[in-house]
């Protein structure tokens, strides 16, 4: 009889959105009036940028004519997109970084997790705690962990956490790990990271040889002009670390799909016997091997980014959610509140008030002003009695939901 991976039964069976969606629909049910407003998940809510629109229209029409028409594209993207991205997003803020080190995607979520493909199943992994889950979640599947503890912290991993305590940034370990996730800023507590902290961890990593994996979905969120948006801005990065960067959060394309990651041709690891070994090479062969491209349309929308027009779309729309984050972190703040993050980043990390846990919070939050957010609890142990607000909503929505919770909500 064919078997399974035993490895996925290691996974929490209760997932955090599922439990969040039966809790709201109990609510629901019992008070049908109630008007919910659901602040809780990070995707976005915004019309996709009209440069970008344009572009994916005028990409249709190619593909309407036998002369223009795009069949399989190059597995690693289109050269005029990575070209762009390496000039505009890495060479411009002083990171050197090449083109053809450019890995175009359709999510930084699959590259998070493919990236473990290339590397061996005996390295010491780091994340944060609390984490975005699909780090985690993803070395699990991978078999890189042992069983989930009460606490939900999996055997074989390294959980740093991150709390109010130290101001959100991890502790470098005193141990060594061969694997850390970094995220900045960061989902979900939006804290973001200095050039000095950031230089830490590379030379932490060039000195115990780990590799970094920089998450930086969130880059564009950054509004204060002393931080770096690529790990690539710290001397040596280039030696030690894998960039994600998503078109998801910057231009809306949750729903259209592209990312990318950078693989610097100097980066290498250990093999087996001892060698070192180019990780471009590995993550272009998997590429190649696995995936066959994001489709030309979308690569087109994405290369509208880059555009004047683009450019200043983007801009407004990130503008528009870092204003709603304002306006929640102005409020809840109003309500006795104590609110971290939700300057550089879309996301409001919340202390819950008089000791409450996070679900505790969760189901007063619901019950009091009919608002939803997630538990912090749901990122890992030490995000409990925390709260994670969204800013990704419609401005009514935002507006209505803090007025809510600065007339009713008292702590
Ligand atoms: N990385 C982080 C930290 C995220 O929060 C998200 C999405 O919420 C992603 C990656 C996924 O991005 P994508 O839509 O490109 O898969």
């Amino acid at each position: 009889m064919a078997t399974i991976n035993d490895n996925y039964l290691k996974l929490k069976a209760g997932y955090l959105f599922p439990e969040i969606g039966r809790r709201v629909n109990a609510f629901a049910q019992a008070n049908p009036d109630a008007k919910i407003i659901r602040l809780g998940i990070g995707d976005v809510t915004e019309p996709l940028p009209e440069a970008c629109r344009t572009a994916m229209i005028k990409a249709v029409e190619d593909m309407g004519d036998r002369t223009t028409f795009k069949g399989y594209g190059p597995e690693q993207g289109y050269a005029w997109l990575r070209e762009k991205i390496a000039a505009h997003d890495f060479q411009a803020r002083g990171a050197a970084i090449e083109a053809d080190e450019i890995f175009i995607s359709d999510g930084s979520k699959c590259d998070n997790g493919n990236i473990l493909d290339i590397f061996g199943h005996d390295n010491t992994i780091a994340v944060t705690d609390p984490v975005y889950p699909v780090y985690v979640d993803t070395n699990v599947m991978a078999g890189n962990t042992g069983n989930a503890n009460d606490k939900g912290e999996f055997d074989g991993l390294v959980y740093l956490p991150v709390t109010a305590e130290n101001n959100f940034t991890a502790q470098i370990p005193s141990q060594k790990v061969d694997l850390i996730y970094l995220c900045f800023p960061n989902n979900p507590t939006g804290a973001t990271a200095t050039k000095e902290h950031l230089k830490a961890w590379v030379d932490y990593a060039k000195a115990n040889g780990s590799i970094i994996f920089f998450d930086a979905a969130y880059e564009a969120y950054i509004t204060d002009s002393s931080l770096p948006h690529s790990i690539y801005e710290i001397e040596g990065a280039r030696d030690c670390a894998i960039e994600f960067r998503s078109f998801s959060k910057n231009a809306g394309f949750t729903g259209t799909r592209c990312a990318l990651s950078v693989v610097p041709k100097t980066l290498t690891a250990k093999a087996a016997d001892g060698s070192n070994v180019e990780l471009w090479k590995l993550w272009n062969r998997r590429q190649s091997t696995k995936f066959n491209g994001v489709s030309y349309i979308v690569q087109r929308g994405a290369e509208a980014v880059y555009s004047e027009e683009g450019q200043a779309q983007i801009k407004a729309l990130v503008s528009f959610y870092l204003e709603n984050a304002k306006i929640i972190r102005e409020q809840l703040t109003a309500a006795g509140l104590s609110v971290y993050g939700g300057v550089n980043a879309p996301y409001v990390w919340v202390k819950t008030p008089h000791g409450l846990s996070s679900w505790e919070f969760f189901d007063k939050l619901l019950e009091t002003v009919n608002v939803v957010g997630t538990p912090g609890s749901g990122f890992g142990a030490a995000g409990e009695g925390y709260f994670r607000i969204s800013a990704f909503n419609s401005r009514e929505n935002v507006e209505e939901a803090m007025k809510r919770i600065t007339e009713k909500f008292k702590v």
